[in-house]
């Protein structure tokens, strides 16, 4: 098994094991290691070409239990794929009982407060809803290490540039930041040649 060879903790290798990926993907191989390495990405894929996992891996690995307040923030320009992304990484992370909490739009924002109150170490959700926690300080960032910009080209169709660039201009300067596209069209590249600097540039 390939997973074995990245020096991964037996948590996250079990629970690899648990949900049948026996073998990396072709992204994955491309982003496992460099993003274990601390590594920013600004990476081309498809859905379908297991890109959650390509980043869900090497955070899940490098979130440490211990810190109460998250160490990674996934954008997602939908609630059906934040909660997406949330399970998954949950599922990566479920042998070091990692918390994942998502927020969107259009729900009550009370009973996200509350769980993000409770022990969260990694958060996913919509830039708009995000930038809300923000301001009523329900969600801080001083902790967090990484930041992934998922399905770039649909945010940026969605019209959330200006919050993701927000998020961006938030985030601990030492972030390592990772952007995940379908396309790389210029508004993308624009947007990872500010803001991204030494990016390892994956094309799937
Ligand atoms: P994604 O591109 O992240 O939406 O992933 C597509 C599908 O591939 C999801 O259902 C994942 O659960 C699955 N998947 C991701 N990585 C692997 C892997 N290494 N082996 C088998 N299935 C995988």
């Amino acid at each position: 098994n390939e997973f074995n060879r990245y020096a991964l903790s037996e948590e996250i290798l079990e629970a690899l094991k648990g949900l049948g990926y026996k073998e990396p993907t072709s992204i994955q191989r491309e982003v496992i290691l460099p993003m274990l390495a601390g590594k920013n990405v600004v990476v081309k894929a498809p859905t379908g070409s297991g890109k959650t996992a390509a980043f869900a891996i090497p955070i899940c690995e490098g979130v440490r239990w211990e810190e109460n307040a998250p160490q990674a923030l996934v954008l997602e320009p939908t609630r059906e794929l934040a909660v997406q992304v949330s399970e998954e990484m949950f599922h990566i992370g479920r042998k070091k009982r990692l918390k994942v909490p998502a927020v969107f739009g259009g729900f009550p924002i009370d009973k996200q407060i509350q769980t993000l109150r409770q022990k969260s170490h990694i958060v996913t959700g919509t830039p708009g809803r995000i930038m809300d926690h923000l301001g009523g300080e329900s969600l801080k960032l001083d902790k967090v290490k990484w930041l992934v910009i998922d399905e770039a080209d649909l945010m940026l169709d969605m019209g959330f540039i200006e919050e993701v660039k927000n998020i961006l201009s938030l985030v601990p300067e030492n972030s390592r930041i990772c952007l995940f596209s379908a396309t790389l069209r210029p508004e993308i590249q624009e947007l990872a040649n500010e803001y991204i600097p030494d990016n390892i540039l994956v094309l799937q």
